[in-house]
């Protein structure tokens, strides 16, 4: 085999063990149930919390959220304290990748939770995009732009986790501290990023 052959070989073999390695980390696995008495138990609890790379008691209160049961996490097995309907964690389960974890753009798990102007982001560590944690609410498209800079009159319609104000203008949603839902206010775009910004309240309606 000649020079050439041989590390077109390499490159080859280099590139599927790659692939598989990477298809291996982001295979998310499935919640393994088993009951115990008047006790639900996730199995593998802790597994999954890795593999997903989030916080752990996040995702807890999530899940036990869901059912309104009390619960525990103990040598990495979440023990819900009743029975959740059949097939209801599994719901659940993926209702939390949906929401807090998959990437919009490419559909990738293989993503990290930020925070940026006071808000969580989930940034894609694939394609590198970002969307707002609360994205997954409908939002409303039109063609306004925003500038950086510039001053809107923009109506309050929602607010994130941390109270502060949201408003959709355009593709971009706009998170303004301090704002209240309902509000209609004068904001100053302060910074933009791909699909949200910043924007400063410099008049209330
Ligand atoms: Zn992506």
């Amino acid at each position: 085999m000649d020079e050439k052959s041989y590390s077109d070989l390499l490159k080859k073999v280099k590139s599927s063990v790659q692939k598989r390695e990477e298809k291996k980390r982001f295979q998310i696995p499935k919640p393994e149930i088993i009951t115990e008495g008047k006790l639900t138990i996730i199995k593998n609890f802790r597994d999954i919390v890795e593999v997903i790379n989030r916080d752990e008691s996040h995702i807890f209160k999530y899940l036990i959220k869901q059912f309104g049961l009390s619960g525990d996490v103990a040598d990495g097995r979440l023990i819900f304290k009743g029975k959740p309907p059949e097939g209801s964690i599994d719901k659940a389960f993926q209702e939390y990748l949906r929401t807090y974890v998959q990437c919009y753009e490419c559909g990738n798990y293989d993503t990290e939770m930020i925070r940026e102007f006071r808000n969580e982001v989930i940034r894609c560590k694939a394609c590198g995009a970002e969307r707002p944690l609360y994205a997954h609410k409908e939002i409303k498209y039109s063609e306004e732009k925003i500038e950086e800079g510039k001053t809107y009159e923009l109506e309050i319609t929602d607010l994130n986790r941390d109270g502060d104000g949201l408003s959709i203008k355009g593709d971009i949603t706009v998170i303004i501290p301090g704002a209240k839902k309902g509000q209609k206010v004068t904001v100053r775009i302060d910074r933009i990023r791909k699909n949200y910004a910043l924007g400063i309240m410099v008049k209330k309606a």
